[in-house]
């Protein structure tokens, strides 16, 4: 077994709570109420006023570095601005990849490509959005997917096809995952594979084409198909055929950005629960002396409390420039259980009214299922757990 100890010097470092920033957030939030969201989901339209706020004040661009016009925030303040508007019941999916996908161009992209897009995104000019990995045939099995990219002189030509991804059609940008060197003719399979900054606004109605796709979730998702796509090869993220180690390198923050949506999500359930478990009389009493209500608001409590701890464990290990995979994949396990089940209970402690949609629980309780499957899911976490922490033999 092997899990990574954490070094002395972080043994108490809980990570700053950031209090102004969420004191900010919530203002921010308290003008998009549930009703807000419900009117979009009925529409399965965008929150572009909601997204322009937050792009506007700045909080978007938390993580990119002040010389390219970001805030140069670290990843926990980050964390703390997610978690805080889902637990005002809003909810982040519309433009969280914003502050992650811009990761991969960070670390592994050109000055040129740095400089010429990140000031872009922070001030909200250009939206990068849309991060295209996952594909219709292929699912978890990342290495096998099929969409190609052929290099030819000063381009490459772009075909296959994307499902799942989210926001492409409010996004000026993609990131794309494609395979440049076939799979038979790579010595590892994870090789061969390469990632692009596609200019969506240049591709599309010229072999680009985005459908969106309805899902349980008003989570703009879409499918994307590439026919002969031309695109500059200056689209190119680093080197040719290293594209799923830029990936994996984004995906540790990805996890904890999104297990602090979570995270948010279940503070979100418990204070509805209590609230309404206190005011609620039945039998002349309120329903939350059962403990029957009580105990499983109880539970789930608890359970977000040691996930929130984890997971502040990998945002300080990810600061810190440490390995972070083992707490990243472990609080995104357990806030995703802890959620749901904050969820679950929330839906319980409301009975039939749980359902009206008014209350935005069943809204919340659908968003908040979401984070099992995605952007990883839990059976693939447990895998990593037992392959990498306990050292059992591989499963796939
Ligand atoms: C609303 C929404 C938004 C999304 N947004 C994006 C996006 O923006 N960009 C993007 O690229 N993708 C996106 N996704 C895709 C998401 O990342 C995938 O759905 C997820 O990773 C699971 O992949 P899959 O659906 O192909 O499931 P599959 O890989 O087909 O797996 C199906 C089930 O089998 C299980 N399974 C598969 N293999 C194993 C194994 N070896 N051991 C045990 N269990 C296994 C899985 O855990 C899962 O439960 C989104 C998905 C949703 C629903």
């Amino acid at each position: 077994m092997k899990h990574n100890p954490i070094p002395e010097s972080l043994h108490i470092a809980l990570g700053e709570d950031f209090t102004e920033i969420r004191e900010s957030i919530r203002a921010i939030c308290a003008n998009f109420p549930g009703k807000y969201w419900r009117d979009l989901e009925e529409k399965s339209a965008y929150p572009t006023e909601f997204v322009n706020t937050l792009t506007q004040s700045g909080y978007l661009a938390a993580l990119i570095p002040e010389e390219f016009g970001g805030s140069g925030m670290p990843l926990r303040a980050a964390a703390a601005i997610l978690e805080e508007i889902h637990a005002s019941g809003c909810n982040a999916g519309a433009c969280h990849a914003q502050m992650y996908i811009m990761g991969t161009l960070l670390r592994h992209g050109s000055q040129a490509q740095k400089s010429l897009y990140l000031p872009k995104i922070a001030s909200g000019e250009l939206r990068l959005q849309a991060f295209g990995v996952t594909e219709p045939t292929t699912g978890t099995d990342t290495t096998k997917l099929k969409t190609r990219a052929v290099r030819s002189a000063d381009h490459y030509i772009i075909n296959g096809q994307k499902v799942w991804t989210s926001r492409a059609l409010h996004s000026d940008l993609m990131l794309l995952l494609a395979r440049t060197t076939p799979i038979e003719q790579v010595k590892k399979k994870s090789e061969g594979l390469s990632v692009f900054l596609i200019d969506i606004r240049d591709c599309l109605g010229k072999g680009m084409e985005i459908k969106p796709l309805k899902a349980m979730v008003n989570h703009n998702a879409t499918e994307v198909f590439f026919s002969d796509v031309k695109i500059p090869s200056s689209s190119l993220i680093g080197e040719e055929g290293k594209g799923l180690k830029y990936i994996l390198d984004g995906m540790n923050a990805e996890r904890i950005l999104v297990s602090a949506e979570a995270i948010g999500d279940a503070r979100w359930f418990t204070k509805k629960s209590v609230d309404y478990a206190n005011e609620r009389i039945v039998f002349n009493r309120a329903i939350g002396q059962n403990q029957g209500i009580a105990f499983p608001v109880a539970r789930a409590y608890a359970e977000t409390q040691a996930a929130d701890l984890i997971l502040r464990r990998a945002a300080a290990l990810f600061t810190a420039n440490l390995p972070c995979g083992d707490d990243a994949n472990m609080g995104k396990l357990l806030a995703s259980e802890a959620s749901w089940k904050a969820a679950e209970a929330c839906l319980q402690t409301h009975g039939g009214f749980g359902f009206a949609c008014e209350y935005d629980v069943e809204r919340k309780w659908r968003e908040t299922r979401l984070f099992q499957i995605a952007p990883i899911s839990t059976n693939l976490v447990l895998s990593y757990i037992a392959e990498h922490i306990l050292e059992l033999p591989r499963s796939y």
